[in-house]
């Protein structure tokens, strides 16, 4: 079912609208300019899983690109909820997004009203099941993470997935589930919509989030890890290590913990830590498991 086509309602600047009817002008500058940034939550059995951190960072990354959500906090967190109820969900993937109206278009958009809007949906999982099962298999993106210094890297916006979408694409058409990219510097990154981490001699390593977001679940994970007494090394990882790691999977909101059985020239057996994290993950969320 097309995302404009729907039932149900969204929530657009303080008021429900009929999902159809949650429109934007052509000359919004959102559209033209990337000044936009957006969250991804799930709700799990009726609860939001770090609702404020998603918020939160919904603030920040708003902040980075210079707007100001005319909406508290606590406000976005309380339509999230009520945009939740609204739809009768209770299992959901919840989507909160703000961008600079069509006010004034071109590279100054001073004058532009912010629009805060929220749509939820059902999205059981990211990757098919049984690509889960297996392991899902990457090739290596054609772009680079870039420098902090080159673009605003800790923003969850917009304009950061063009590379995402363009590498997204090209690993589908050569028939690949994802792209594995690397930072500016050839380091491994992340992949185009979650964190990585890799297992050697039952320890983790993932990449440190210097130049890409450190996901909300890549920060659950390192902390569920802990609690079970897995050491979790944080450093610069290159991409020719991969042939010394058994195990690998990646891990965001969406993704939730997915192990990974290829990335270009590499291949890993989803493992016992590889699982029973992702076990582990889906049980915290849905609060069987009461975090260390
Ligand atoms: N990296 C990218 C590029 C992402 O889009 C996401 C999903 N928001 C993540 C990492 C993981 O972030 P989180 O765990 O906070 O969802």
């Amino acid at each position: 079912v097309p995302f404009d086509d729907r039932d149900g309602w969204i929530w657009l600047d303080g008021q429900f609208v009929a999902w159809r009817e949650a429109k934007v002008h052509v000359l919004t500058h959102g559209l033209h300019y990337a000044s936009s940034v957006f969250e991804g939550e799930r709700m799990y059995g009726g609860e939001i899983y770090k609702l404020t951190e998603h918020t939160q960072r919904l603030f920040n990354s708003a902040e980075i690109l210079d707007f100001e959500i005319p909406f508290t906090v606590a406000e976005i967190d309380q339509a999230c909820k009520d945009t939740c109820a609204k739809n009768g969900l209770t299992d959901a993937y919840i989507r909160p997004i703000a961008w600079r109206g069509s006010e004034m278009i071109g590279v100054s958009a001073q004058q532009t009203k912010i629009h805060v809007a929220i749509a939820v949906w059902d999205w059981p999982s990211y990757f098919k099941p049984e690509e889960r099962a297996k392991g899902i298999r990457m090739c290596w993106a054609k772009y680079k993470r870039p420098s902090p210094e080159t673009e605003p890297v800790h923003a969850k916006a917009a304009g950061l997935y063009m590379i995402c979408t363009i590498s997204k694409h090209a690993a589908e058409k050569a028939g690949y589930t994802d792209a594995m990219m690397l930072d500016y510097r050839g380091y491994i990154a992340e992949s185009t919509g979650s964190n990585v981490f890799f297992v050697k001699d039952g320890a983790l390593h993932t990449p440190l989030p210097d130049c890409f977001l450190n996901g909300i679940t890549r920060q659950s994970v390192i902390a569920l890890a802990k609690s079970k007494g897995v050491e979790v090394v944080v450093r610069h990882i290159k991409p020719e290590e991969l042939s010394s790691f058994t195990e690998c999977f990646v891990v965001g909101t969406a993704a939730e913990v997915t192990p990974v059985a290829e990335i270009g020239e590499y291949a890993f057996t989803p493992g016992k830590l590889s699982l029973e994290l992702m076990d582990d993950y889906s049980k915290l969320v849905r609060r069987e498991l009461v975090p260390a």
